[in-house]
Order: C-alpha cells, then structure tokens, then sequence
C-alpha cells in the first residue's frame, strides 16, 4: 500500500468515456489499497479553445484575466472524474487548486509554486477518500487565480507528490513513456526504461516536451520518485532517476529532442567592439524577448557578425528592434530566417567518451544537411538547421547513435 500522485492528461480525460475510463483505473488502484491524489488536466483541446475566445476578443488581454478564463478547463475535468468515480461507489472529493490552497506568486500565466496545504488533501485520505486535484492553476497571496504555464499539471502533480512526500509520481499520457526521440516522428523511436533527471530536464527544454520543464527540475530537487506511463496500456513505463553509478556502460547518447519554433537573426558588419554584444542583445531583452543559442563570429577589419534565435512567434518583433540597433551602430545588415529548427543529442555518457560531435556532424554530413549553428554544453550538442531537413536529421541521429536497436544491443 502507498501514496500515490497520479496525473491524467489532456488525451486522457479527452471525452467523457476516456473520463469513465480513467475512474475504472483509479477505482482499481483503490481496491489494492492505495492512496490516491489525482491530478487532471483540462479535456484535451479545451486550453487552446478558451485562447481562441480570448484572442478573438483581444490581442493581449490582461494575463490576470487570462488566467481567469483558461483554469476553467481543469475545473470541468475535476467535476466529471469525481462523478465518474461516485458512481463507481468510490468515494471521491474535487479542488480546484484555490480550494487546496496551493500558493504562488503572482506572475500570471507562469506562477510558480510557493507553498502548499496539504490539510484538506490529508483528512479526505485519512477518511478513505481519492482527493482529486485540478492541474495548471493556483491562488496567489492577493486571492487571484494563476496558472503555471502550458503542460503545467505536470508540476502541480510533482509539487504535489513532494508536499505529501508520495511514493511514487505517476504521469499517465499519450505514450508509454519517454521515447529516444518523439513517437510521433521516428517510428523506431524506443522506450526507454529509465532516464537521468539531469537529461530529462535537457530533453524537455530542448522541445520534447512529454513532460514540463519545471516538474522535472521539481522533482530532481525535492527527490521525487518520478514515472511516465501510458493512460491506455499497462506496462511499468519510464522513470526518471539520479544517475545511477552502478551501470558501467551508458549510452553515449540517450535521446534526441527537436524544437520547431527556432527562428534566427543576424546582424552584419558591426563594429568589433568591447560591449558590442550588450548593445546588440540588450534591446532585446528589454523587449521581453527570450534568446536561446548566441553565435559571434570572429572579426576581421575591425567588424564581426552576430547571430542568435528567438522564438518564431518572436522573430518579426525581434528583426524590428535590430533593425533599430544596426542603424545606431551603424551595421552593414540585419538578415533573419524564420524556417529554420533545432535538432539536439542528449545523454550523460557523452561525459566519458570522445568523438561524439564528429559523429553527430558526420552522420548530418551524410544526408547533406547543412549546419548553420552549434552549440554545446556537457551532456548535449545543439545544432540549428533548415526546417525541411527535421524529420532526415533526426532519423539520421537515431541510428547513427545506436538509438534504433533494442536496448541491450545498442
Ligand atoms: P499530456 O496531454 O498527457 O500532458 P503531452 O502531449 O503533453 O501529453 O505529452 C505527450 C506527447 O509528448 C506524446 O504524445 C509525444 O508525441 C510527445 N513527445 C515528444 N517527445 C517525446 C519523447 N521523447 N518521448 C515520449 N513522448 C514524446
Ligand atoms: N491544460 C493545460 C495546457 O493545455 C495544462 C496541462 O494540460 O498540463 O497547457
Ligand atoms: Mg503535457
């Protein structure tokens, strides 16, 4: 018997039978003698719809009001499940992450958890009861709905887990686990059994986004048992784990994510200057846009080229304020792509062996696919490449790496 957290996703709770079907497993977990918080994301479409309504009203509504509107979605899923569940004789109780009392700050749209009660979650289980939890949203110190940002049920789920010190995470989803690379686009793709949070944290924020950033980072600093596992099979899924010392031959390379929304500029013939970069960059950040990979190329005359990416949905405001930056510094030009993706190998092995980059360049060589950027740190290797060479480069990647064969032969 233990204390389980387990979050159901968009898919998952995607109709009202799938809701049925979900109650059916909760209702077993039950019988076994679990203790159960479940954590429910909004029917799957229905977060994107109430920003459709909002954004057919107006461009920019106030994110506290946004916040208003797209909680609602969590709330349907609550309801329903809870009814799905008394009627199965389970006795069940919804909250909304207000009701719980889950606390954050005030940064609507992108709240981050402070606190949590657990006394409402910790009678409804000491009376027997499966306590039921809507994902994505909380309550400020001023009383406002927030929310934590897309995919966020998944840290609700984990911070969860942590307040209650559960024995096991679970994220129930789509897929069986977490893939080499995403299902959807490599049908080699493998599950694999287990995976470091340190990679899982660089697979997520380089786009694989089975699970959100900020859960993972969550449950790697709080300890928490964390697992991925399918909504509509059985299986032990993936967990997600500290590096294990004790396995002697890791792979060099344990997954490969992919973002679509990398969008790149350039800025020519600028002077090559000490601060030239802060004067390029910081007009930037002031405009509130995100950079991600930053290239300088060495100068020659006295000038140097600047390349960095933003997000796509960023890319005309961004090209607009360096526009005004090479006028001021007097720039031969500014140049952008807005077609143009990142591809990135991850995996802890690469600590220990050589050569992982020239294999990498190799295998893209191979296909003809030109590299426009790179970057790297310890554990990954980004490149950014055209958009049309994605699906070869990353299919490309997964055999040159091994990924394609089963796990004990790779
Ligand atoms: P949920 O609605 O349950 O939160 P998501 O759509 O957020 O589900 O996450 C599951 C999806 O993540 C899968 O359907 C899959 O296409 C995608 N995905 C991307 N990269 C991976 C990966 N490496 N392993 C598994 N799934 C991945
Ligand atoms: N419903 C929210 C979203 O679509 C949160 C989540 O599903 O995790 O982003
Ligand atoms: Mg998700």
């Amino acid at each position: 018997m233990a204390l389980l957290v387990q979050k159901f996703g968009g898919t998952s709770v995607g109709t009202t039978e799938r809701i049925e079907a979900v109650a059916e497993r909760i209702c077993r977990f039950r019988r076994e003698g679990h203790d159960l918080v479940i954590v429910v994301s909004a029917m799957s479409g229905e977060t994107n719809r109430l920003i459709g309504l909002a954004n057919a009203i107006m461009e920019e509504p106030t994110p506290r009001e946004m916040d208003v509107l797209v909680s609602t979605g969590e709330q349907v899923t609550i309801a329903l499940l809870c009814m799905a569940l008394h009627k199965r004789g389970c006795d069940a109780r919804s909250y909304t992450g207000s009701q719980v009392r889950i606390v954050t700050d005030s940064a609507h749209t992108k709240a981050r958890i402070k606190q949590i009660d657990e006394e409402n979650m910790r009678a409804d289980l000491n009376a027997g009861r499966v306590v039921v939890v809507a994902g994505f949203q909380g309550i400020d110190e001023r009383g406002s709905i927030t929310t934590l940002g897309r995919g966020g049920s998944d840290t609700t789920a984990v911070a969860l887990a942590a307040a209650l010190k559960a024995d096991e995470c679970q994220i129930y989803t789509d897929v069986d686990g977490v893939y080499t690379t995403d299902p959807r686009v490599v049908e080699k793709a493998r599950r694999l059994d287990r995976i470091t949070f340190e990679e899982m944290i660089e697979m997520a924020s380089l786009g694989s986004k089975v699970l959100q950033i900020r859960s993972v980072e969550f449950a790697g600093k709080y300890n928490v048992p964390l697992r991925v596992l399918s909504s509509f099979g059985e299986g032990e899924g993936t967990l997600i784990t500290l590096e294990d010392d004790t396995i002697m031959e890791q792979p060099v390379v344990s997954g490969i994510a992919f973002n679509r929304d990398e969008a790149k500029l350039t800025i020519s013939g600028v002077p090559d200057t000490p601060g030239v970069a802060l004067r390029i960059l910081k007009p930037v950040s002031d405009a509130n846009i995100e950079v991600d990979m930053i290239v300088q190329n060495v100068g020659a005359d006295g000038h140097t080229d600047f390349t960095f990416t933003v997000h796509r949905n960023d890319f005309k405001r961004a090209r607009e304020v360096l526009d005004g930056v090479a006028r001021e510094l007097g720039a031969r030009e500014v140049t952008g792509d807005n077609k143009t993706v990142k591809v990135s190998i991850v995996g802890v092995g690469m600590r220990s062996h050589a050569g992982v980059a020239t294999r990498m360049f190799e295998a893209l060589s191979n296909e003809g696919i030109n590299i426009q950027m790179i970057s790297t740190s310890e554990i990954k290797i980004s490149v950014v490449i055209d958009e049309k060479y994605l699906e070869l480069a990353v299919r490309a990647l997964h055999t040159a790496f091994d990924l394609d064969k089963p796990e004990a032969e790779a």
